[in-house]
């Protein structure tokens, strides 16, 4: 079974053919221009994983929400239910860019860091 992917690895895009057995294993990757794009291909195909980036509330602060990312991808398969996750999340101001907000988002090892500052009101 072949898969055509575009690698999104770099901002080339560049167009990848790979070659699956019927167990899914990886046969070939064709089409990258470098070793990213072959990494990218194998791990789309075996264990594809995504970042996450949302907001979570925060309480007394002039801002309602707070900007929040993955620290590391997160396998896609858990993606939505980590989303879910982060609605029932408040933190308290102040907050500052980085502080982990959740550790280890649904046992998944990584951690969700805030990407912008939540000043005391
Ligand atoms: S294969 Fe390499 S050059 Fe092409 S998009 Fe992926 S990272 Fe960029």
């Amino acid at each position: 079974m072949k898969r055509e992917l575009v690698c999104v690895a770099c901002p080339l895009g560049c167009g990848i053919t790979v070659e699956l057995s019927d167990s899914g294993e990886v046969l070939s990757v064709t089409g990258n221009t470098c070793k990213r794009g072959e990494a990218y291909a194998h791990s789309e195909c075996t264990n594809p994983t995504r970042s996450l980036t949302s907001t979570v509330k925060v309480t007394g602060s002039t801002l309602p929400v707070v900007p929040v990312k993955s620290a590391g991808p997160i396998p896609k398969g858990k993606l939505i239910d980590c989303a879910v996750a982060l609605r029932d999340v408040t933190v308290k101001a102040p907050v500052k860019i980085g502080d982990v907000v959740v550790k280890d988002i649904l046992g998944t090892g990584v951690d969700i860091v805030a990407t912008n500052i939540a000043e005391v009101k």
